[in-house]
């Protein structure tokens, strides 16, 4: 069931991952731990009012969670965080759901990774990224440290 462009994509994200670094000057952390599988991520973003102005985690676990984080971390560097927490909402329901055709191309690349809605095992991998990110933003008191 995993396409090609799946696995490329999770191959890339690991061996070369654009995001998987300390961000020193970082506003607001949040770690996020998926016990099931030992995933567990630290999330950093720098923010500017409203808008992510850059992002980075640190941390260990699968393939798939560390290639959804960098995947999820090129897609939102730059946008606002309503919009980011707009495409967040798309991911989740892609992998537990379903979503139009438009939707799936606003995610870019993170829309290989609509292949884990049938991995049931998988999804809390991949979605943990993307539940830190929605906490870190979503509940507007930043939250430092684990
Ligand atoms: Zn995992």
């Amino acid at each position: 069931m995993e396409s090609n462009f799946y696995r490329e994509i999770v191959n890339d994200h690991n061996l070369h991952p654009t995001h998987k670094h300390e961000l020193a000057d970082a506003d607001i952390e949040l770690r996020g731990v998926n016990p099931s599988c030992g995933d567990d991520i630290t999330l950093r973003l720098k923010v500017d009012g409203d808008k992510i102005v850059d992002g980075a985690y640190t941390g260990d676990g699968c393939a798939i969670s560390q290639a959804s984080a960098d995947i999820m971390l090129d897609l939102v560097i730059g946008r606002g965080k309503d919009e980011a927490l707009r495409l967040a909402d798309i991911f989740l329901r892609m992998i537990k759901d379903k979503i139009t055709d438009e939707e799936l191309e606003e995610l870019e690349e993170a829309g290989a990774l609509i292949d884990v809605s049938h991995m049931p095992a998988r999804v809390k991998c991949a979605v943990l990224g993307w539940h830190t990110l929605e906490n870190i933003l979503g509940n507007g008191l930043p939250e430092v440290g684990g």
